[in-house]
């Protein structure tokens, strides 16, 4: 197989109950090009209707990686987008329509790790998986209060992707978007946002027995900013000096 951008693209699923959507998923990948599965904590992944779903996509569910949360799951990936049936949320968050969300990956696909998550198939992802996400994205659809199958929606996000990519390779010379640093991975994010919690609860400027919405639309600002590693190596120093520490990023 040749390489390709989409090797960068990973579809995660958090905790699918239904094994036959697991294959179905595997199929819609194939069909599209894009092979890097996560499970989060799937119900049963290993069943006879996983595999006939699957349907010649076997290689995909053999090579998928399993974790036990969502974090894992996102730990190398520098842009993470969660998929929703609906758009509204408590606080607005960037949104893409499926469309658009193809084109935006493709742009970012480029030496790094994008990750599209994917929710339970009768709750969807909890508030605190969205807020792992820097933006979310939905597929508008003719009916209110109703949702795709999640498979039917992989499929969808995949052919979004794959054509985005196509539609690239075919211009001349195209600038992917990029400082030519890396960007900050899901992991060192995550660390950040701990170590601005910590920081803010210390000063009294966050009380963590009244929270609000503070560290939601903290992680929506640099969420926005698309931090560099170096970026975030250096608002870490910043926090550590504020604590009277020193911060010594992990190589
Ligand atoms: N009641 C749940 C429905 C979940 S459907 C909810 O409102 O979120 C299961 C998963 O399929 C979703 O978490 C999402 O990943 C995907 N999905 C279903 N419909 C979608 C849509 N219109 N746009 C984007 N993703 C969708």
């Amino acid at each position: 197989m040749m390489m390709s951008v989409l090797d960068n693209l990973c579809i995660v699923m958090v905790q699918t109950s239904h094994p036959g959507n697991i294959g179905a998923a595997a199929r819609a990948m194939k069909t599209m090009g894009v092979s890097d599965l996560r499970l989060v904590q799937p119900k049963d992944f290993n069943s006879p209707q996983t595999k006939a779903m699957a349907s010649g996509a076997d290689s995909i569910l053999e090579s998928a990686k399993h974790t036990a949360t969502l974090h894992e799951a996102l730990a190398d990936c520098q842009i993470v987008i969660g998929t929703s049936a609906r758009s509204e949320r408590s606080l607005a968050w960037p949104q893409l329509v499926a469309r658009e969300c193809g084109e935006f990956v493709a742009s970012q696909l480029t030496g790094q790790k994008v990750a599209l998550v994917f929710g339970r198939e009768r709750t969807g992802l909890t508030n605190e998986e969205l807020a792992q996400c820097q933006y979310l994205t939905h597929i508008p659809m003719a009916v209110d209060y109703y949702s795709l199958n999640i498979a039917a929606a992989i499929q969808l996000y995949c052919y979004e992707c794959s054509q985005a990519v196509r539609a690239l390779d075919a211009l001349p010379n195209v600038q992917v978007e990029g400082l030519g640093e890396p960007l900050a991975t899901g992991a060192q994010l995550e660390g950040l946002y701990e170590h601005l919690e910590q920081t803010l609860v210390e000063v009294r400027y966050l009380d963590p027995d009244n929270p609000r919405l503070l560290m939601s639309r903290l992680r929506r600002l640099f969420g926005r900013t698309h931090l560099t590693q170096s970026e975030l190596n250096i608002l870490r120093g910043i926090l550590a000096a504020f604590q009277g520490r020193k911060f010594r990023p992990r190589v």
